[in-house]
C-alpha cells in the first residue's frame, strides 16, 4: 500500500517550490490510491516561524490538498527518535565526536580518534561502514550516486538537539512512507537517510526528486532567501502553473475549481514525464 507524504520545516509560509513539492507528492499517492500525510519537521525551534505552523496548513487546505489523518509534529516524536539512537549505539555504529569546528575536516567530518575514544560530551555521529555503497535509483532521475559523502554526519548535536538527518530518516521508515516525493535540494540528505536505515537494517522508501523551481537568477527558491509567499487568493491560477512546472498535461479551461484540477491531475499524473520537459 502506498504511503506518501510531505514534510516542511515550519520555517516561514509556503512558497511556489514548496508547493510544487507538495502537489507533486500528493497527486502520486493519490494517482497510487495511496495515503497522504503531512508533517511539519520541527525540531530546529531557532529556526522556526511561530506563524507558519498555522500558514503552511491553511496554504495547503486552500489548494485542496488534503491530508489523511492527523497533521504530524516531528518533534513530538523525540522518544522515537532517542529510541533509534540507542538502537545505532547497540549496533555500535555511533560514536561521540568533541572535535570542535575548526577541526573537523571537509564535509564537516570527524578525522581524528574519538570513534576510538570513550567520551562523554560532544556531537553524536554515525559512521557509515566500509561496506556501504551509497546509491539507488530515482523514480524521477534515475540511477543517482553521490558525488561526495562524508564517512560520518551528526545524529544529535552537542546542543542535545536530534538531528534533521535523524528524525526524518526515522519517521520516514517509523511511520513507513513507501515513496517520497521532495525537490533535488535534498537529493544529499537521501544518501544520508538512507545510510540511516542502513544502519539500522531497515529497507529505505522509494525516492522520487523534482527538478528545483529557481528564481529568474536561477538561484533556488528558499524561505531563508525571502522567496515569496504563494498568493493563497488565487489557488487555481498556482495549481495550475504548478502542474505546467511539473511537465504535466493541463487542465482543461472547463476546470475553474480547486477540486476541478486536482482531479484531472490525478487522473492524468504521470512521475515519470517530470524529467522530460
Ligand atoms: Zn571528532
Amino acid at each position: 500500500m502506498y504511503k506518501g507524504r510531505f514534510a516542511p520545516s515550519p520555517t516561514g509560509p509556503l512558497h511556489f517550490g514548496s508547493l510544487v513539492a507538495a502537489l507533486a507528492s500528493f497527486l502520486d499517492a493519490r494517482y497510487n490510491q495511496g495515503t497522504w500525510q503531512v508533517r511539519l519537521d520541527d525540531i530546529d525551534p531557532p529556526r522556526h516561524d511561530r506563524s507558519s505552523f498555522q500558514t503552511i496548513p491553511d496554504c495547503l487546505e486552500q489548494h485542496g490538498l488534503f491530508w489523511d489523518n492527523d497533521l504530524l509534529l516531528q518533534s513530538r516524536r523525540k522518544e522515537t527518535h532517542e529510541f533509534y539512537i540507542s538502537k545505532l549505539r547497540r549496533a555500535g555504529r555511533i560514536f561521540t565526536c568533541t572535535c570542535t569546528r575548526t577541526t573537523l575536516g571537509p564535509l564537516g567530518q570527524c578525522q581524528s580518534d574519538c570513534p576510538e575514544k570513550r567520551h562523554g560530551q560532544g556531537s553524536i555521529r554515525l559512521h557509515l561502514s566500509d561496506a556501504t555503497e551509497p546509491g539507488f535509483t530515482d523514480l524521477v532521475l534515475g540511477p543517482q550516486i553521490p558525488t561526495v559523502m562524508p564517512k560520518n554526519f551528526v545524529m544529535k548535536r552537542r546542543d542535545g538537539l536530534i538531528a534533521y538527518q535523524l528524525a526524518t530518516a526515522v519517521d520516514d521508515i517509523d511511520e513507513g512512507y513507501t515513496h517520497i516525493i521532495r525537490g533535488s535540494d535534498l537529493l544529499d540528505s537521501t544518501f544520508r537517510q538512507m545510510a540511516i536505515h542502513e544502519a539500522l537494517g531497515k529497507l529505505s522508501p522509494r525516492y522520487g526528486h523534482l527538478p528545483l523551481v529557481t528564481d529568474s537568477l536561477g538561484n533556488k527558491l528558499s524561505k531563508q532567501a525571502g522567496a515569496q509567499a504563494v498568493d493563497e487568493t488565487r489557488p487555481v491560477a498556482n495549481l495550475r502553473l504548478a502542474l505546467d512546472f511539473l511537465n504535466q498535461t493541463s487542465p482543461p479551461s472547463a476546470a475553474k475549481s480547486v477540486g476541478d484540477v486536482l482531479n484531472f491531475a490525478t487522473e492524468h499524473w504521470r512521475l515519470n514525464q517530470l524529467n522530460q520537459g
